[in-house]
């Protein structure tokens, strides 16, 4: 390598035109360059002393000791290639929520692999794809990494608008993304408005609901979608181990999906996509309901404590079912980049929202009781300020 760049340095010196030659690249599928690449959470607050990461909805109480122990035995064998379809870890999700396996496709670069793949395999250049203007921006990527065109529609007061999506609806509609519950919203729809939204679909676009915080959701009129994936041959559910089992660093998702869907993804996904130690430790979380309810009660209960003391201090806070809040600030000196700087100087790191069409924002993962009162107290003492 270093003797490749030594020979590029000298005719780049010597002989432009030769160089320029040795630079040209093949150019990408349209659409691919149109792409702003995904921007994750900030992880470090230069100064700080000590750092709390409350930027990616990451869980407070981490995974459950199960899939902890799951991850120390499966340190041995690595020079064994895993089973190939997931076998373990789909079995253990279809034990605990009464599926098929077999209509269930593990991920192990998680659930944003599977948002992809079904793009990759469903989308053909100029077929339109439906969102929420605040929506997940993979949604935008996956689309434009095919050709497709994005058709973004706007919500109705930070919420999903099902009637102003079907107003949207062409010959051309090839799939609808929706996150439900919404990041960075928190907003959810109900399974009603959700089979609505469905009624009014044409039958050859899909219908793919990312329901990577519905652990967290404890409202009777929603359902994450298992029943409309039992219906419908146009509907699929994705779920992650990413937010409530606490393994966001494990990436482990997985989706449920009609046989024909499973089909089509099963000929795309790689051959072992989900190593073995991503199956034995995600079939050790999710059997672990005891640590799912715990993560569930501790949000719930902190999730309400922080939308109220924040609404206290005069910020809107929006009504949230997820293990986020998002928090709106006004302009001038107390808007959002300011409260993200002062945060950030006590070593708390938010989500800054301008990606997600809200620049005056900042999303607040529900942490642990020391960091949401840290929040808390921070945010006090900026308003004061
Ligand atoms: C966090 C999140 C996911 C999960 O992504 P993984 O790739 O499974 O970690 C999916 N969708 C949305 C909307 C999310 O916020």
């Amino acid at each position: 390598m270093a003797g490749m760049r030594l020979v590029f340095g000298c005719q780049a010196f010597i002989n432009t035109a030769l160089f320029e030659k040795a630079v040209m690249t093949p150019a990408p599928k349209p659409g691919i360059l149109d792409i702003t690449a995904y921007v994750g959470g900030r992880a470090s607050a230069p100064g700080a002393v000590k750092v709390h990461k409350l930027s990616s909805n990451e869980s407070p109480l981490g995974p459950s000791p199960a899939a902890m122990e799951a991850l120390r035995a499966a340190s041995h064998d690595l020079q064994i290639y895993p089973e190939g379809s997931a076998k373990l870890l789909r079995e253990a999700i279809g034990a605990v929520y009464g599926l098929d396996p077999a209509r269930l496709i593990g991920s192990g670069d998680g659930s944003d692999a599977i948002l992809t793949m079904l793009a990759n395999a469903y989308l053909r250049p100029g077929d339109e794809v439906l969102f929420s203007e605040h929506a997940f921006s993979l949604y935008k990527i996956a689309t434009l990494a095919n050709s497709a065109v994005p058709v973004i529609v706007p919500e109705k007061e930070l919420r999903f608008d099902v009637d102003a999506t079907l107003a949207r609806v062409s010959a051309k509609t090839r799939m609808v993304y929706i996150a439900n519950p919404n990041n960075p919203t928190g907003s959810y729809i109900s399974h009603a408005e959700m089979r609505r939204l469905h009624e009014g679909l044409p039958e050859q676009a899909l219908l793919v609901i990312d329901a990577a915080y519905c652990e967290y959701v404890r409202r009777n009129d929603y359902e994450p979608g298992v029943e409309m994936v039992s219906q419908f041959p146009n509907v699929v559910m994705t779920r992650t181990f990413s937010k409530i089992h606490g393994l966001a660093g494990l990436r482990i998702g997985w989706c449920y999906a009609p046989a024909s869907v499973c089909d089509v993804l099963n000929r795309i996904r790689g051959p072992f996509n989900v190593a073995t130690m991503q199956q034995k430790v995600g079939a050790a979380a999710i059997a672990d309901r005891a640590h799912v309810e715990k993560s569930a009660a501790h949000n719930e209960t902190w999730r309400g404590w922080l939308t109220t003391e924040i609404r206290k201090l005069g910020l809107r806070v929006d009504d949230s079912v997820a293990n986020f809040v998002l928090i709106h600030f006004p302009a001038g000196v107390k808007s959002s980049a300011k409260a993200d700087a002062f945060l950030m100087s006590r070593g708390l790191i938010l989500r800054a929202c301008g990606s997600y069409a809200l620049p005056d924002c900042l999303r607040l993962t529900v942490g642990t009781a020391e960091q949401n009162e840290m929040v808390v107290a921070a945010l006090r003492d900026f308003m004061a300020a």
